[in-house]
Parts: structure tokens; sequence; C-alpha cells
């Protein structure tokens, strides 16, 4: 049984974004960037699978600039067997993503597709519903367990109000969520040994598919800043100034 990781290089979780002067985008030069944080949880989640004897192969594969390459050596750290880094400098959509996501699934055949709930960087949660609908697998987002068997898995996912379970036919995509398990931390002789597991390379243009934007960003804001608080002595001071200075009731 065959595992196919998504994996993206994003600003680290850590870093605030500013946007540039003129509006014209986020300026991300020179920011620490690391592997999505939900795609740290869907390397977990396989790893584990493989270290219960249920999984076989774990390839983890990232889409971007040539630096995806450190965020795939953080995967094969983590315990992914392989990796497939499609190379280009080109901006992706989520559809584009997808499409490509589905050139490298088929190549692959895996029986897993494990992408995380959403990127922290376009927030668009959007690439696990695409690439299930293009390939016409069955999908389960936002996964708090995965409990998987040699035909379907049974998945756990977070729904308003509380949790479902859904039971999928194998091959399907799962997307993480953040209650699913806690990533290991990477240590260096295993970020050593990852040096020599083997990175595949492979462009859009091989794969058959168009970068070209379909969406354009026409500008970027920063958000109004807030005022600052105050404190009040009591519920009637509360109430007197939500009246008379916010007039909210
Ligand atoms: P999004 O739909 O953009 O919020 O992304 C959801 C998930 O799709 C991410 O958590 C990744 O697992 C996967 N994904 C998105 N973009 C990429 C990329 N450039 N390379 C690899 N995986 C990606």
């Amino acid at each position: 049984m065959k595992a196919l990781v998504a994996v993206k290089r994003v600003v680290d979780y850590n870093v605030k974004v500013r946007v540039k002067t003129d509006g014209s985008d986020v300026d991300i030069g020179n920011v620490k960037m690391s592997m999505n944080p939900f795609d740290e949880i869907a390397v977990e989640e396989a790893v584990r699978l493989k270290e219960a004897g249920k999984i076989s192969e774990i390839v983890a594969v990232s889409l971007g600039e040539k630096k995806c390459e450190d965020t795939l050596r953080t995967a094969l750290a983590m315990g992914a067997d392989r990796a497939v880094h499609v190379e280009t400098d080109a901006f992706l959509e989520p559809l584009t993503v997808a499409k490509l996501l589905k050139a490298v699934a088929e190549k692959e055949q895996p029986h897993l597709l494990l992408l995380g709930k959403q990127a922290i960087d376009d927030d668009a949660n959007q690439t696990a519903q695409m690439l299930a609908a293009l390939m016409n697998l069955p999908q389960a987002t936002f996964a708090s367990k995965v409990e998987l068997d040699t035909q379907e898995v049974l998945v756990t996912r977070e729904i308003d109000g509380g949790e479902e379970t859904l039971a999928l036919k194998l091959p399907a995509v799962i997307s993480t969520d953040l209650r699913l398990n806690e990533p290991r931390f990477v240590k260096l002789p295993n970020l050593m040994q990852a040096k020599k597991k083997p990175l595949e390379k492979a462009t859009p243009a091989e794969l058959g598919v168009d970068t070209a934007l379909r969406c354009e960003a026409v500008a970027y804001a920063e958000p109004k800043a807030r005022q600052v608080g105050i404190k009040v002595a009591n519920v009637a001071e509360l109430v007197e100034k939500l009246k008379n200075q916010a007039k909210v009731i």
C-alpha cells in the first residue's frame, strides 16, 4: 500500500507577513520558510501508518521553486521514502496544483492521497477537494482520525458541532486537520540520512499541465489596526459604554 503526501513550502507560521508599500503583493523576501503545518501532520500520519505496518511506501511531492527541495528533505527526514519535485517558478493556483498532483498520482498509483486541509499562505482550502473531483475519488476533509484497512479507510472528521466518521473505498483523498497528530521533531542525523533518499524531478510541461493564471490578485492591504482596549470597573460601566460610547446596545 502506497501513500502520496503533498507538502507545500510556505512562510513559517511565526512570521508576521507585511504588505508591500505599493499594495501589489506581500513581502516575503528573506523571511523564514517551512513546511506547511497541516502537511507536516499529513507526513506524520503517513509515517505512523507505515510504522504500524499498514502502508509500505511514502512518496512526498512538492510543487514550486527549487527551494521546495528543502521541504521535501524534511519530509524524507520525517520518514518518507521518496520525493517528487515538480519544479516551476510559476505562481500555482489550487486548481493547477490539483492538476499537477493528479498527474503525479496517475504515475504513482497511490492508495492514499494525503494533503493538508489548507496552506497557511493562501488559506485556500481547495486543493484536496479539487484533486478528489478531478480524479473522481472519494474524499474526507479535516481528518482528526484515520484508520486504514486493506480495502477502505475510516476517517473521523471535524464538522460544525461535532465529528462524523466516513468509510471511504481506496484509493481516497484525505485532508488533515490540527488534531490528527503531533508531528515529530526532525533530528539532524535524520536530515543527513534524508540526503541519500531519492528525489525525482519533473516539470509542469512534462506532466502536460498549463500553469497560466485564471485569477488575478488586484490588490493587497493590511487589516485595519485595532483600537487599544480599555478596562471597565464593573458591569454597569460596561453597559454604559456599550450604550453611549460604542452605541451597540
Ligand atoms: P490550499 O488548497 O492551497 O489551501 O492547499 C491545501 C493543501 O494542498 C496543502 O496543505 C498541501 O497539502 C497541498 N498543496 C497546495 N499547494 C501545494 C504545493 N505547491 N506543493 C505541494 N502541495 C501543495
